[in-house]
């Protein structure tokens, strides 16, 4: 017996540890190996004039002997003499051993995750088998070899007793026993090996990672066919059905993404979205496109219909399934999606991309990372392309997914804002629809310098907000956001930049300009004349007695009380200093229990024109400290309500409310 050299040995060692989380891959690597070998037939019959083939002869078998517990893997390619069985299988990947030394130097602990995304060819078999025999008879040779190894030690090469009909190689793989009933929680070892010796078994491996493969994967299948009825059958016959057996084709072949645009109905995209990602619905736009070039790679992306249940939890995977050459390399390739596109589902193939990590990983990563640019790219272009002519679609989208967009602002600190602002949609409390900010950038008038917005739970209520009539008064929108991460998305961004405006004579155009993003309850909403400002300062002074009095009665629930520069009809309402607004402090006060959440620095506001505003004068005027107290509680209390905020003491608000009456 032949030793393994000491590299192999540790590969082995490696798939004995990875045996519960990859060992589905062992099939499409044998099956890869021997489309690998056909194609190395095929070119041989290019430039060797003896060597004629016929294409539809080349093919991969499959068969499996439930009793014997064997699965073979045929192909009739180029087969292997003795001495290449000796190079190619007695040393791992044999191109490439001293780069997956290097690998997995590197990569301590993370042993495991090289073998399921780009293999280890061959020896993946000994994860499922106690013994595998190679059979194989190189092509124009006449002799036919074995080699056999039990994974452990070594291997053997020998002659065969029996003659392969036909060059080619036959792996057959011996599986090993059923694993003993875990006693454990441990579900995959219950699963055991003896999936693969059953019909949907094999067909499942194959239409999940060899589906695409160029040569025919074919099986013997039994199938069930119904038997002629009889002439003289009775009334109530009931038909009756044989097995027969039939060889069939696994695989599918050409893969859609391979296609042109051009030459695929829509019908057949969405069938391949529905089957692949097991979704009922259509997807709502389908994203095909290929890249030439040093890089060269087909993709073929989805957005889907609806949000997957489970997208915005934990356990939700981003990623693109990765193929090379055909070949599933990776279900969920997390690196080619960014973050806030993680909606998105599809497939991304390059015969760049090596199926065996022989080759450098850093080369790969750069690979991965220019194919992931330009698929973020493809993403953004469909999505401003939906957004601009298909809005309703678009709106449907946004319902979806627009919490991922947000988010990618939010948690890029802004810097991702570009292009990710452009795809927001908000509610416009003046047209009453969505608009996007550039929307609603050309609609300002002369004069508004910045975006106006209002966060809270419901539009209609924020639509009645005596500070959202004021702003609309003044002939300025304001965006109505009802989702919680809007503000802290805004915070990120501080300024949505405008674009240029092209201009005529007439009209001078505007260069490119970052509006100020404004929430319309902060106290520095600016949006006072000087004369209003200035009458608000005077009033402020003349009553400051009255206002700090005030602000004694409601103690630390307010940090000041002043006259309100730009009233409403309403005669008080509460604004904020500082970062926080009371819509924050709301969303963050449902944060983790424990968690002390930051407060807003709460103002309230008078109107001084208002008849409420002579009762607290009178009052400050007759000293009437207990009525001074149950107004200032009152004002504040329904400031806060029309907020659509809690009172902090409902009961006291309701006897407040009593003894004013
Ligand atoms: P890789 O496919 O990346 O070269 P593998 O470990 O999968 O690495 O296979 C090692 C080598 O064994 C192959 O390169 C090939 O030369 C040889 N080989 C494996 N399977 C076959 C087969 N079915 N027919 C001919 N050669 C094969
Ligand atoms: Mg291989």
């Amino acid at each position: 017996m032949k030793q393994f050299r000491t590299e192999s040995k540790k590969l082995l060692d490696l798939m004995a540890n990875s045996i519960y989380t990859n060992r589905d891959i062992f099939l499409r690597e044998l099956v890869s190996n021997a489309s690998d070998a056909i194609d190395k037939l095929t070119f041989l019959s290019l430039t060797d004039n003896s060597a004629s083939l016929a294409d539809e002869d080349l093919e991969i078998r499959l068969s499996y002997d439930k009793d014997a517990r064997t699965i073979m893997v045929s192909d009739n390619g180029i087969g292997m003499t003795a001495e290449e069985m000796e190079e190619n299988l007695g040393t791992i990947a044999h191109s490439g051993s001293e780069e997956f030394k290097q690998a997995n130097g590197e990569a301590q602990g993370s042993e495991v995750d090289i073998i399921g995304q780009f293999g280890v060819g061959f020896y993946s078999s000994f994860m499922v088998a106690k013994q595998v025999r190679v059979v194989s008879r190189a092509f124009g040779s006449d002799e036919t070899y074995v080699w056999e190894s039990d994974g452990a030690e070594g291997y053997t090469i020998e002659k065969a007793d029996e003659q392969r009909a036909t060059h080619g190689t036959d792996v057959i793989l011996t599986l090993r026993d059923e694993p003993e009933k875990a006693t454990g929680e441990d579900e995959e070892a219950e699963q055991g090996f003896d999936t693969y010796l059953s019909e949907w078994g094999l067909r499942d491996l194959i239409t999940r990672y060899s589906n695409y493969v160029r040569h025919p994967i074919r099986m013997m299948v039994t199938k069930s066919r119904q038997l002629p009825k009889p002439e003289d059958a009775p009334e109530d016959y009931t038909p009756e059905y044989e097995d027969y057996e039939e060889l069939e084709t696994l695989n599918s072949m050409t893969p859609i993404w391979r296609k042109r645009k051009q030459d695929v109905e829509q019908d057949d995209y969405d069938e391949f979205y529905k089957s692949t990602f097991h979704d009922w619905d259509a997807p709502a736009r389908t994203i095909p496109f290929h890249v030439e070039g040093t890089l060269d790679y087909y993709a073929l992306l989805f957005v889907p219909g609806r949000a997957p249940f489970d997208l915005y939890s934990k356990d939700y995977e981003k990623g693109l399934a990765l193929y090379s050459s055909n070949v599933m390399i990776m279900e969920k390739c997390s690196d080619l999606l960014p973050d806030y596109y993680n909606f998105v589902r599809g497939v991304v193939d390059s015969p760049d991309v090596s199926l065996n990590i022989s080759r450098e990983t850093l080369q790969q990563n750069r690979q991965l990372r220019i194919m992931a640019r330009s698929v973020e790219r493809q993403i953004t272009r469909n999505l401003q392309d939906m957004r601009d002519n298909d809005r309703e679609e678009y709106e449907k989208f946004f319902e979806n997914f627009s919490r991922g967009l947000k988010f990618g602002i939010y948690n890029s600190y802004g810097s991702k804002a570009d292009p990710l602002a452009d795809l927001l949609l908000y509610w416009s409390a003046r047209e009453e629809k969505m608009v996007t900010f550039a929307e609603y950038v050309a609609a300002m008038p002369e004069g508004q310098e910045a975006i106006y917005y209002v966060a809270g739970d419901s539009r209609e209520r924020m639509a009645k907000m005596p500070i959202v009539k004021t702003v609309l008064d003044k002939g300025f929108d304001v965006l109505l956001c009802t989702q919680d991460v809007d503000e802290f998305t805004f915070q990120a961004m501080r300024t949505y930049r405008a674009a240029a405006i092209a201009g005529d004579s007439e009209n001078k155009g505007q260069d490119a300009r970052d509006l100020e993003l404004k929430n319309v309850t902060s106290g520095d909403l600016d949006l006072a004349s000087d004369e209003e400002k200035e009458e608000a300062q005077k009033a402020t002074t003349e009553h400051e007695d009255l206002f700090s009095a005030l602000a004694g009665k409601l103690g630390d629930k307010v940090v000041k009380v002043a006259a309100a520069a730009n009233p409403s009809d309403a005669p008080a309402r509460i604004t904020t200093e500082g970062p926080v607004s009371l819509e924050m402090e709301r969303v963050l006060a449902q944060g983790p229990e424990g968690m002390e959440a930051p407060k807003s620095r709460r103002v309230l506001e008078l109107n001084v024109s208002h008849p409420v505003f002579q009762k607290l004068v009178a009052a400050q005027e007759a000293s009437d400290d207990e009525k001074l107290a149950l107004y200032a509680g009152l004002l504040y209390d329904q400031a806060l309500l029309v907020e659509g905020l809690p009172v902090d003491d409902p009961v006291a608000f309701a006897q407040n409310v009593c003894s004013l009456m």
